[in-house]
């Protein structure tokens, strides 16, 4: 081959450019195929023992009132697709600690409310107790599974979340921490999902660059949306099917992650 090429006069450069373009090829092919997978927490890999709705009427009923679980689970969605709105807007509460227990106070004061219950103090308060103890929450199965299974094959692995500093406590807890090489939580930061920044942060400190990195969520906005936004390759976690318009890159379950990697 190369005898032939410098017999037709072609010569060294244009060996060397067909090594550069066959190479090229190669690392453009490397570079799409991620090597480190950010995770969201909350209902990505944790979730309240036994589901949001169910801890939630739990507390209800100890201030004597009866919430029905799936008018709570249904309320609950309604606000959330509304604070992930004002998101989208630029609306931040989860990138200070203080920020979030107000909001959270808020939240469950006005859930309570669009319930049809006279909201006190009281109850939203012991809401906002119960949900910040690690003891009420739990990992899915599936996503010890995909850690253990993507740790094994050599992925890099963080945490980008919107969530109070403990939530580092918690994933100690479960036993989940020992996966992460960074864990980069908006509480801790300045900057919350979808900002680019704190997206940023994470590739920073693990040093990795956008185009390498995959991040998975179960928000289209904080999740999804902030990290294609970012560069990285963004999926969308759909565990109950919630998201039938959504487009683009959507598992069910995260075992299916490690599918998508191959
Ligand atoms: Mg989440």
């Amino acid at each position: 081959m190369r005898k032939t090429f410098l017999e037709k006069g072609l010569g060294e450069p244009f060996i060397a450019f067909m090594i550069n373009v066959k190479g090229g090829a190669n690392n453009l092919m490397k570079s799409r195929r991620p090597s480190a997978v950010f995770f969201d927490a909350g209902e990505t890999l944790v979730h309240p023992i036994p589901s949001f709705p169910q801890l939630f009427t739990e507390v209800c009923k100890v201030h004597g009132l009866e919430a029905d679980i799936a008018e709570v689970s249904l309320t609950t969605r309604k606000l959330m697709a509304e604070v992930e709105e004002r998101q989208r807007e630029g609306y931040t509460f989860t990138n200070h600690p203080q920020r979030s227990r107000r909001f959270w106070l808020s939240f469950y004061g006005r859930l309570v409310n669009e319930l049809g219950y006279r909201g006190d103090d009281g109850l939203a308060r012991s809401l906002y107790e119960t949900f910040s103890r690690p003891e009420n929450y739990e990992a899915y199965p599936d996503a010890v599974e995909a850690l253990e299974e993507l740790a094994r094959k050599g992925y890099r692995l963080g945490i980008i979340s919107n969530f109070e500093p403990w939530l580092e406590d918690l994933l100690r807890r479960l036993g989940l921490a020992g996966y992460f090489e960074v864990m980069v939580i908006s509480g801790n930061e300045e900057y919350e999902k979808p900002h680019p920044r704190i997206f940023q942060l994470a590739l920073q400190r693990m040093g990795v660059s956008p185009e390498t990195s995959l991040h998975v969520g179960d928000s289209p906005v904080s999740d999804f949306a902030g990290a294609r936004d970012a560069g990285l390759r963004a999926v969308l976690l759909d565990r109950w099917g919630r998201f039938p318009d959504f487009r683009g890159e959507r598992v069910r379950d995260l075992r299916e992650i490690i599918s998508l990697l191959e």
